[in-house]
This record gives structure tokens, sequence and C-alpha cells, in this order.
């Protein structure tokens, strides 16, 4: 089977063709001493156990010119923000990460400077849970997935699983194989509302994900709007290179996706 999907959402275009033999990458070993438990440097910010320490490799600085500068075929400007590292013990990721990084965004947000938030983790087995926190001098537009969940949740096909506050559903047009997001099924919708549940339930499709697919690194991401979510993203060889011209493509129609990833 062979198609073009565009997600409803983030309006990206995938381009899926089922006879891919597509396999996971087995995650690398993690490196010992862990840095997190060793050597993480000086704390911004601390509270019941859980902390966060500057990146030791910032890819953005609070110094700088936030001018906008036009140059002859386009824009730039200096790369001011900020890049941090939010952790609690090493064993699990704590749920209550995601309320700290929340406060923590509150605080950056005071610097008017700053206006775009994104925060990920890379998972593996073994590996000490570190959220990043990437805070940008340029908006990133929230989406509004609320209508393409309920019309999942109604639907069915491609719920992977459910509990009494939120829903795993494999991705429409999923830019990698296997991604699927976990959101809220009711009451508040900003970030972090409904964290207990939305994390109690994402651990559980990224254990099976992580089972299933042989310990790939899998990609969380909190991808901000109405409702938030978590999108986990392992980390697949695919078959066909088709990112440089921009068009996400592999092997995975996620109603194969979710026959995989349901319980
Ligand atoms: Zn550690």
């Amino acid at each position: 089977m062979r198609e073009l999907r565009t997600c409803p959402v983030t309006g990206v275009t995938v381009l899926l063709n089922d006879s891919w033999p597509d396999r996971a990458r087995p995650a690398p070993t993690p490196s010992e001493p862990c840095w997190a438990c060793s050597a993480p440097g000086p704390e911004i910010d601390r509270r019941d156990g859980l902390v966060v320490v500057p990146h030791p490799v910032p890819a953005l600085g609070i110094e700088g010119d936030e001018r906008v500068r036009v140059a002859a075929h386009g824009v730039r400007r200096d790369a001011v923000g900020a890049h941090e590292l939010i952790f609690g013990a090493h064993g699990s990721a704590d749920p209550r990460l995601l309320a700290f990084a929340a406060h923590r965004i509150a605080e950056l947000r005071r610097d008017p400077r700053l206006r775009g938030f994104s925060i990920f983790r890379v998972d593996a087995p073994g590996r000490h849970p570190i959220w990043e926190l990437l805070a940008l001098p340029t908006d990133i537009a929230p989406s509004n997935p609320a209508p393409w969940r309920d019309v999942e949740l109604e639907n069915g096909a491609r719920v992977v699983e459910a509990n009494h506050g939120a829903v795993a559903i494999a991705a429409w047009a999923p830019r990698v194989p296997f991604e699927t997001w976990v959101l809220p099924t009711r009451g508040g919708e900003e970030f972090p509302a409904g964290y207990e549940e939305v994390s109690a339930l994402a651990d559980r499709v990224l254990a099976r994900m992580a089972e299933r697919l042989g310990g790939p690194e899998i990609v969380v991401t909190v991808e901000f709007g109405t409702p938030w979510r978590l999108v986990l993203r392992p980390r697949v060889e695919v078959s066909l290179r088709t990112e440089g011209v921009g068009l996400p493509g592999h092997g995975v129609l996620p109603e194969r996706a979710v026959g995989v990833l349901r319980g």
C-alpha cells in the first residue's frame, strides 16, 4: 500500500509505503559514569529532589542582541535564549518533572525576549531521564489537536490505549514509524494540566514500544496546544531516504503500528 498523508494538526505530509523494510536501531549503551549523577554543575533551581541546570554546551545563550537583521535574501538574529536540563533521580522519568518544567517556563517568560519553548528527552534503557528545555526568541505556534483527538476516540482504529484521563493514538500521518501522541481526554488543556495521567499512559506505551521494537532510543517531545501532548518517536532506520527533499517517508502505516503497540 502506498499513500501520501497530510496531518490535520501539523499540516506535515508524509509518504508511506508498507513494502519498505524499516528496522528499529538498538540504543547505544549508556555512558559510565552517568553525567547527571556525577557532574551536573551549578544549579539554577531545585525542588523536592528535582533540579534545573544549564546545558554544558548550550545551543542558545542569554547574552546577545535581540535585533533581527535583514540580509540580502533573508533575516538573521543572535541565538538569544536558554538551554537547560531538568531531571530527578536516575531510576525513572518522574512525572513531576513536567510540572517543574512548566514552572521553569513561567520563570523564563519573565524575560520578554523569550517567547517560544520546546521540551524533549531521549529515552533509552538504563539512561538517566533528562528533559531538555529550549527557550527561543521566536514564537512557536500552538496546535489544536482536540478535533482530531475526538474523531480518533470515536473511530477507535488508531487508539493504542486509554486511561481515565488520557489517550494514546498512533499519529494519522506519522513522521517516523510508530509515532504516537499521548494527550489529555478532558479538563485542563494547558500544559501541564493532567500530567499525571498523560505521563502514566505515555510510560506504559513507551515501555511496550521499547520492548517490541528491540530497545531503540525513543524521543519524547512536549508539543504545546489545545490540548498539549507528549509525542513518542522511536529512532528507526528507514529504508527510503526522502527527508532530503523535505518529505518524511517510511514503511509503517499507523494502522499497522497500532497492532504492534496495543497491550
Ligand atoms: Zn544518573
